[in-house]
């Protein structure tokens, strides 16, 4: 013991932290903190630092219970610098898994504002809540202490309006919380009751130039109280956004055309449903486009694709481009308006497609040919064609990456 005691002191710190490096297994790394002094001020970074939290039963609570209490202590709050955390209200509520029972969200959601106020050092979250609906809740995000979080990923229907209620508007918009300074790239999933203040429009909340000053990254599923959901325009206008995810089509906003000039990196569902008219009648509007997606097809034939296509020549900086694996608007359509899957039809595509598509868009260099999971069908391989030098493209199989990856630059770094 003695002698094992004296190998791993010699032994210089750096070669530690490389060794516990190559860990997979929390709990390998957690009986190394056991160890000594040293190891567990090596091993715990490696604990701590990217923290995934959610429930796969109600049996895990204590458990759960137990880190929050952790999580307060600055030892180990001042470790951590990416949350992701899940409410699970299916697993914590008395009135979700007994409906004569009293909700108990509020119980289970101090518990997680009581330790997400002490990480000071927070740097990306990704908040995920599926409480039951409710007014006032999670007010501990208005008052975080971290001031060097970059990604902020918000996901939560608590003030998401029901048919017939009126809702009182909200004295202050999260979008003003300390703790947005710093946020670089922001994902909203939420009523646009989270995001207004007293004055009713988000507008007004962005007025304020303290308000998210270094945004230039956004995904956008923001409902109003009328159920409706709008393309980001407010944000657009008074930010330069460089990267939007807005699943659907951006309803009018070519009215307003100066606005989209900033972005390079456009993922929407199915872009070409509504790109071709907007950027062959205003073609300066999207001329800063580098990276656009999901191109989902109506014909596998090479010259109507081509055709389909050719709008987007006027996009002189088009860099890559993201195809949908499936073809839309099949006819197979058996009369069952649910089967979906019978609406698409796989395409791959063809070495003398990808090389004409590059000679019709000159600035093209990858082609990333994904399946966007719909509904229930879920795959998970996706290919990257690249241009060479030669003017030659190649493929290569590539992880699947989600809209929000793409936009964050997942692709880009490949
Ligand atoms: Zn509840
Ligand atoms: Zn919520």
């Amino acid at each position: 013991m003695e002698h094992t005691r004296s190998t791993y002191q010699r032994l210089p710190v750096e070669l530690w932290i490389h060794v516990v490096g190559h860990i997979s297994e929390k709990r390998d790394v957690a009986k190394l903190c056991l160890v000594s002094t040293l190891l567990n001020s090596i091993s715990l970074p490696f604990l701590y630092q990217n923290l995934n939290i959610s429930m796969q039963n109600g049996r895990e609570w204590d458990r759960q219970l137990s880190l929050f209490r952790t999580l307060q202590i600055p030892r180990y709050s001042n470790i951590v610098t990416t949350l992701e955390i899940t409410l699970s209200g299916g697993y914590v509520c008395a009135k979700i898994l007994d409906r004569d029972k009293s909700c108990t969200c509020e119980v289970y959601d101090r518990e997680v504002g009581n330790f997400l106020s002490a990480l000071r050092n927070l740097r990306s979250l990704y908040f995920r809540c599926r409480l039951c609906r409710a007014n006032g809740r999670h007010s501990y995000l208005d008052t975080l202490q971290t001031r060097q979080l970059r990604v902020f990923r918000f996901s939560c229907s608590c003030l998401t309006s029901q048919i017939g209620e009126s809702n009182e508007p909200n004295p202050t918009s999260l979008l003003n919380a300390p703790f947005m300074q710093a946020v670089t790239s922001m994902a909203l999933a939420c009523s646009n009751r989270w995001l207004i203040d007293d004055t009713g429009t988000i507008s007004s909340v962005l007025r304020n130039p303290d308000v998210l000053p270094s945004l230039n990254t956004l995904g956008y599923i923001v409902s109003s109280d009328s159920g409706i959901f709008r393309f980001p325009n407010e944000f657009l206008a008074a930010r330069p956004i460089q990267r939007l995810y807005y699943p659907g089509p951006p309803l009018l906003s070519y009215e307003t055309p100066p606005t989209q000039q900033t972005l390079e990196c456009l993922m929407t569902n199915d872009v070409m449903q509504w790109l071709s008219p907007i950027v062959t009648k205003y073609p300066d509007l999207y001329a800063n486009l580098r990276c656009l997606g999901t191109i989902t097809l109506l014909s596998s034939k090479e010259e109507n694709i081509l055709h389909a296509l050719e709008p987007l020549s006027v996009l002189k900086l088009l860099h890559t481009i993201e195809l949908n694996q499936f073809i839309s608007g099949n006819t197979k359509n058996t009369g069952d308006i649910w089967s979906w899957e019978n609406k698409f039809e796989p395409f791959e595509p063809s070495d003398s497609l990808v090389q004409r598509l590059g000679q019709q868009n000159d600035s093209l260099r990858r082609i990333y040919h994904v399946h966007r999971p719909y509904w229930d069908v879920q795959r998970t391989d996706a290919t990257l064609w690249e241009r060479n030098h030669d003017d030659m493209w190649t493929r290569r199989a590539i992880p699947f990456m989600d809209h929000w990856e793409v936009v964050n630059g997942a692709l880009d770094s490949l």
